[in-house]
């Protein structure tokens, strides 16, 4: 951590706020983060060059916004509340390497030639959506960091056989390496969420962990095969689904993937969900 970050000084969102008799707004989920030891592995998670360009989503008044702009090349900085966003922009005025955009995320287009990474403290209701949105946006980002629910960063890194491992799992590994870099209490912010946090780094792959063949069919599987997970996966894909799948084929396929056909959906890996959904003949 350089010398230069330390020096700055932390935004102090409670005063800034009272300042313009501003409150948060809980339906934009604002918690500013107030604990400058959690902005800083944040900004050790970016590991940002002077080469960087990070975008920063919900910039709110720019505690984390001016710690990446003194790092890095370039910072964009999304923010949907326009009063929050204004009153950045004065904070942040002796920066000349912010580009404000006062936009709802979801819809926003990037127009970066160069590579970037991603940081959100994001509303938790919008993290799936954010999520979807950063894995489909094109020019795809490295990587990028969130700050979400502790129980959906447990969702998102579950593997097989967990109780919480779920299609979002499968879809999400599919795509990214995904880590849980530190849970966060909720002290860490102002004001405090109702849930605990996770920072949770998504790492974008090259190439899918697992080959597959025909993708639709295999997110078609996981999605039925979890939506009915207290059902046995042949029967869930025979019945359930309208995959015009034969139960006869799926049998087969078990069968030659030594796979038990009492089997459920949540006790096979993604390589495993892989086989079976490149196994099966439609
Ligand atoms: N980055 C600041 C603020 C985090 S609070 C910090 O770390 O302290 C979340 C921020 O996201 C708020 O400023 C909120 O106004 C903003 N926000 C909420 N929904 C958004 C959306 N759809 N697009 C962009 N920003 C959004």
């Amino acid at each position: 951590m350089g010398s230069l970050i330390k020096a700055i000084k932390m935004v102090s969102s409670k005063e800034e706020l009272k300042k313009h008799n501003l409150h948060p707004q809980k339906k934009l989920g604002q918690n500013f983060l107030i604990d400058r030891n959690i902005a800083n592995i944040i900004i050790n998670t970016l590991n940002i060059k002077k080469s960087s360009v990070i975008v920063e989503i919900g910039s709110g008044l720019g505690e984390l916004t001016h710690l990446i702009a003194a790092k890095a090349k370039k910072v964009i900085a999304v923010e949907i509340d326009t009063k929050l966003l204004d009153i950045s922009k004065n904070l942040l005025s002796a920066y000349n390497n912010i580009e404000f955009i006062n936009k709802d995320i979801l819809k926003t287009s990037f127009n970066i030639p160069e590579t970037y990474k991603v940081i959100g403290n994001i509303p938790y209701y919008i993290t799936t959506p954010v999520i979807l949105f950063l894995l489909d946006i094109i020019p795809r980002p490295v990587l990028f960091v969130l700050m979400i629910q502790k129980e959906v960063a447990q969702r998102l890194t579950a593997k097989s056989g967990s109780k919480v491992y779920g299609s979002l799992s499968i879809f999400v590994q599919y795509r990214c390496k995904v880590e849980i870099i530190k849970y966060i209490k909720k002290t860490a912010f102002y004001p405090q969420p109702d849930v605990n946090s996770a920072l949770v780094k998504f790492t974008l792959l090259d190439e899918p962990p697992v080959k597959v063949k025909n993708e639709k069919l295999f997110f078609d599987i996981i999605q039925t095969g979890f939506m009915y997970r207290r059902k046995m996966l042949i029967n869930a894909i025979s019945r359930y689904a309208n995959l015009g799948i034969d139960k006869k084929e799926l049998e087969k396929a078990f069968k030659y993937l030594n796979l038990s056909p009492s089997i459920r959906a949540e006790k096979l890996s993604m390589s495993e969900l892989a086989d079976l959904s490149n196994h099966i003949k439609k």
